[in-house]
């Protein structure tokens, strides 16, 4: 749980945010202490909390990330509308060890503007589940992350496996361009119903957010069908059915391997145990996305 609010503990944000917090990691690494970096897009939760307290059990520094990064959103998303709350943020990570607070502006993660495009993508994992409703979303992500390693230089950094593919997608990305720092996953963190904390929980209404759980609930229950041994095929067709019925838009429900995302639906029974389940839903005007690998499920 939370460690003691670092007496050290500061918020940069102005236009010289990016120069102290290489100054301050520099003296971090002369006295030889290892840095954590918890990227974030801001309005914080317990579900971010979490990677907070990973953080800073495992590195002797911490800094937290919030930047809202356009380049991942898509012309009709919310980037303007994104909740952001950057003094309780502060408190938030500071209560739970964080060192610095990095929040840049967009002109310091963006000098020569808005990149259109990146070099590097790994496209295998790109392409598939949220890349497909999300076109450059990953693009955007690999982007910002690399900027984030270069501006802070951690030894670790923490991604939520909410994401899921999202952590896929960069670990690949580390690999791919040598980066020398280690990806640390850390369980998703849930409400008591079973629904994924997500700042944009926030848009739902009361109806949809008691409605919410029934995304989580699915999954287990095809996930304990899959155990048993039924055609994931059938399987997943019901459990889109059954949504829809109950007023969410699917956008997918699949089952795909574990480290390289590729489809087992038509895959042998005996894969199904490296598989893991990936949903996505709008209901209203959020989209909510879930996973849960099939070996891991509760029910
Ligand atoms: P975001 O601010 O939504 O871009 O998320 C920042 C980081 O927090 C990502 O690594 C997410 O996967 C992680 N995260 C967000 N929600 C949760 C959650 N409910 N459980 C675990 N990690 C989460």
């Amino acid at each position: 749980m939370s460690t003691a609010r670092a007496a050290d503990f500061v918020c940069l944000q102005s236009a010289q945010a990016l120069a102290e917090l290489r100054t301050q990691v520099a003296a971090w690494r002369q006295q030889g202490l290892s840095i954590g970096l918890v990227p974030t897009m801001g309005y914080l939760h317990a579900g971010h909390a979490a990677l907070v307290d990973a953080a800073a059990k495992q590195c002797d520094r911490v800094v937290v990330s919030v930047f809202v990064n356009p380049t991942q959103f898509g012309a009709n998303e919310d980037l303007d509308d994104y909740p952001r709350s950057l003094a309780a943020d502060a408190d938030l990570v500071a209560a739970h060890g964080a060192n610095v607070l990095f929040a840049p502006d967009v002109a310091t993660m963006y000098p020569f503007g808005l990149p259109k495009h990146v070099r590097v993508l790994p496209q295998q994992l790109t392409d598939a589940l949220c890349g497909t409703s999300r076109p450059g979303h990953f693009e955007g992500v690999c982007t910002v992350v690399t900027r984030l390693f270069q501006a802070a230089q951690p030894d670790q950094a923490f991604f939520g496996e909410k994401d899921y593919q999202q952590l896929q997608v960069i670990r690949y990305l580390t690999r791919d361009l040598l980066m020398p720092v280690a990806i640390v996953p850390v369980p998703i963190q849930r409400a008591e119903d079973g629904l994924a904390l997500s700042s944009r929980n926030t848009y739902l209404t009361d109806e949809q957010r008691s409605k919410a759980p029934l995304l989580q609930q699915t999954m287990q229950q095809v996930a304990k069908q899959l155990r048993e041994g039924l055609a994931a095929e059938s399987v997943l067709r019901a459990a889109m059915d059954a949504l829809t019925d109950a007023g969410f838009r699917v956008d997918y429900f699949e089952l795909r391997h574990q480290d390289d995302l590729t489809d087992l639906t038509q895959a042998p029974v005996e894969q199904y145990k490296q598989g893991r389940l990936f949903a996505a839903a709008w209901l209203g005007k959020p989209r909510l996305i879930d996973n849960v690998a099939v070996n891991d499920a509760v029910v």
